[in-house]
Formats: structure tokens, C-alpha cells, sequence
């Protein structure tokens, strides 16, 4: 199944100290203001998420900013799971669309606005920075860059400041310019060599893995394993709140989702992820608005949870789609007032599962 890992790096130039905009998964780049080589290579595969598996973290749910500042290297990440978006208008690009593009080495045209995004195949060097990546769209590297639309209105005119004739001024006019009428040198001013040359703004790279469920699994019990990653934590809970804030489903979402919600805390690791939190903020933000949820959300959560809040189990058991109440009956976690209002559910099919849900010690350990 496919997951979209989304970043935006930049890189500080060991040249001149202006951050650079990394544009595709390679191992050099070009400070497009010094001209300088920039080592990409050692950030993107080996520092980049500082001694945590990055493979672990790209195939989980997980969403944040990671800055590390000073030395040679200094980078600015921002990282989401959120899908694959245009990125001039952010609207979201269906996967078959990304599939067929990298199938085709074509640029992906987005549905509302046509604008392009160069997609890049698979090679070698992205398959290096994860093994189940199969293709990186907006990589700079990819198919048709050239054809991606760039600024159209960069001409400026300048008044010549002796003859006062206008001046055309493109992107590779240089900073001194010489008038054609009265042949003497202008020294651009600052505001107007800022406009030619505009602070390049970080494109978002999106990664497309081919997961497995067992490989979104291994990324939670990775982060309950290792101690001292319980700071990524808040990487869980951002990626939760993006989510909320605009949810979509897709199959790799519901399992990672699914094994979430079953996760308990590692007791043998001191100083790790307290999961019941991270669960707790799930629930928190299914409970808000829960009748506009998408029922797949909610069966998923209704199955798997290990730890539904008792409130949240009875808004789930009154759901009004069916499919939820029979997810719900499944869960072998429900409280015993939530278990007799399954059994008294105006589907048959929900209350004759419930039926066999014993509310008593006596049915924990013979039901
Ligand atoms: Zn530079
Ligand atoms: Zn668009
Ligand atoms: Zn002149």
C-alpha cells in the first residue's frame, strides 16, 4: 500500500551561510547563490533525523521540524505525512493519478489548478534513502522540470538614473547595468536585485513508499523500543492534529491507525513513548465532531482500541451507521453498560454478536 512522506529541507551553505533550498533526493547540489556545491548526501542520509532510524520514521504517521543550528551541515526540516498536495493550491492528488505519472515519467498535472510537478522514478540513489520508496514527485530531478511553471512576470523596468530611459530587467540581468541610450553603469539597488532574485521558496519533496502492514507496525514498536525517542511524541501528536484539521483515508492511514490504537506502553524501556497519551489525543479529536468522521475512522478505532474512553464508547455504540456498532461489538475492551446497549441494538446482526460478550469476570475468562 502507498504512503506519502512530504519534506521540506534546506540546508545552510558552507559558502555563504544562506540557507538552501534542497530540490530533489541527490548527494550534491548547487547553492543557487553562491554557486557553491552544498553536500546534500550527508544531511539527507545520514543526519537528517539525528541518530533515529529514518526508514522507522518515514514509515510511520508522523509529522514536525527539526532544526539542527551551526556547523557545517545546518539544516531545517519539515517533515508530514500528510498526501501527496499540489503545491500551489494544496489540493490533495488522488495516488492512482502520482502512480500513473511515475509509471509514465510524466509530470503530475493537478486536477485543480494544472499545475505540474516534475516525478522522478525510483533510482538507485532514491531507493538509497529508503528502500521501499518507488518515486519522488516535485524532485527537481524528475521528468519535465523544465516544464514546470515558473514565475512569467519577473520583468521589472528600471529608469536609467542619468538618461532616465527604461531599462528591461530580466532574472540574468547582472547588478551593474549598462544603459543602451546613454551608455553609463547602474548599480541596482537592493529592493530591486531582491525582486529579480526572490528568496526561492522550500518545495515540498513527496516520497512515495510501498509499505507493508508489518512495516507500519515495526515504525510504532520502533518508537516503543528505543529510549529517549519519547520526543517524537510530539511528532505522533502534531501528525494527529494535521490530520484532524483535514482527514482523508486512505488503506496504510486505517493500519497505521489500527495498530496505534492497539499499542500498549513497553515496560521494559525506561524513558519511553507514554503511547496511552498520544492514544489519548486520538480520542480527544475523534470525540470533537464525531458524526462528520469518515465510519472507517471510527471502525477502526472501534475495533482496535484498547483503551476507548467509556464517553467515546457510547457515542460509538450510538453511531448510526451499522458498520461502526458491528466494529464496536468486536472489541473485547467495552464497558458493561456499553456491552448491554450493543444487546439491546436495533440490528439484529449487532446484537446477537453482542449477545456472546459476557459482562461479568465469569465471561472475561470463560466467554
Ligand atoms: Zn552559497
Ligand atoms: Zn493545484
Ligand atoms: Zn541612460
Amino acid at each position: 500500500m502507498i504512503k506519502c512522506s512530504a519534506f521540506r529541507i534546506q540546508i545552510v551553505c558552507p559558502g555563504c551561510n544562506s540557507n538552501h533550498a534542497v530540490s530533489g533526493i541527490v548527494d550534491f547540489d548547487t547553492c543557487q547563490n553562491c554557486g557553491k556545491t552544498i553536500n546534500v548526501r550527508s544531511v539527507l542520509q545520514d543526519r537528517m533525523f539525528g541518530f533515529m532510524d529514518k526508514v522507522q520514521y518515514m514509515n510511520g504517521f508522523l509529522s514536525g521540524s527539526i532544526e539542527q543550528m551551526g556547523g557545517t551541515g545546518a539544516y531545517k526540516l519539515f517533515y508530514s505525512s500528510m498526501p501527496c498536495s499540489c503545491e500551489e493550491c494544496n489540493n490533495v492528488l488522488e495516488t492512482g493519478l502520482l502512480l500513473k505519472a511515475i509509471e509514465e515519467g510524466k509530470p503530475v498535472i493537478c486536477s485543480a489548478c494544472s499545475h505540474k510537478m516534475p516525478v522522478r522514478k525510483a533510482d538507485a540513489e532514491i531507493r538509497e534513502f529508503h528502500p521501499n520508496a518507488i518515486g519522488v514527485i516535485n524532485d527537481s530531478h524528475g521528468a519535465d522540470f523544465a516544464e514546470k511553471d515558473i514565475d512569467k512576470d519577473s520583468m521589472l523596468v528600471f529608469k536609467c538614473m542619468t538618461c532616465g530611459a527604461g531599462l528591461e530587467l530580466t532574472g540574468d540581468t547582472k547588478r551593474t547595468i549598462k544603459c543602451h541610450y546613454c551608455d553609463n553603469e547602474n548599480y541596482l539597488p537592493d529592493n530591486i536585485w531582491t525582486k529579480l532574485h526572490p528568496n526561492k521558496e522550500v518545495q515540498p519533496l513527496f516520497v512515495l513508499l510501498d509499505l507493508t502492514e508489518d512495516d507500519i507496525k515495526g515504525s510504532i514498536e520502533y518508537f516503543l523500543r528505543v529510549t529517549a525517542l519519547s520526543i517524537y511524541s510530539k511528532h505522533f501528536n502534531n501528525f494527529i492534529k494535521e490530520y484532524f484539521e483535514k482527514p482523508f483515508i486512505d488503506e496504510s492511514l486505517l493500519i497505521w491507525v489500527k495498530h496505534l490504537l492497539k499499542a500498549k506502553n513497553n515496560e521494559q524501556v525506561s524513558f519511553n513513548m507514554d503511547i496511552t497519551k498520544i492514544q489519548k489525543h486520538f480520542y480527544d479529536n475523534l470525540k470533537l465532531g464525531i458524526g462528520s468522521h469518515a465510519p472507517e475512522l471510527k471502525e477502526t478505532a472501534a475495533e482496535y482500541g484498547i483503551d476507548i474512553p467509556a464517553d467515546l464508547q457510547l457515542m460509538l455504540a450510538e453511531d448510526k451507521d451499522e458498520n461502526v456498532r458491528l466494529a464496536l461489538v468486536k472489541n473485547t475492551n467495552l464497558k458493561k453498560d456499553v456491552i448491554k446497549k450493543l444487546q439491546a441494538d436495533r440490528s439484529e446482526a449487532v446484537s446477537k454478536l453482542a449477545a456472546k460478550q459476557k459482562t461479568g469476570l465469569f465471561g472475561k475468562l470463560f466467554g
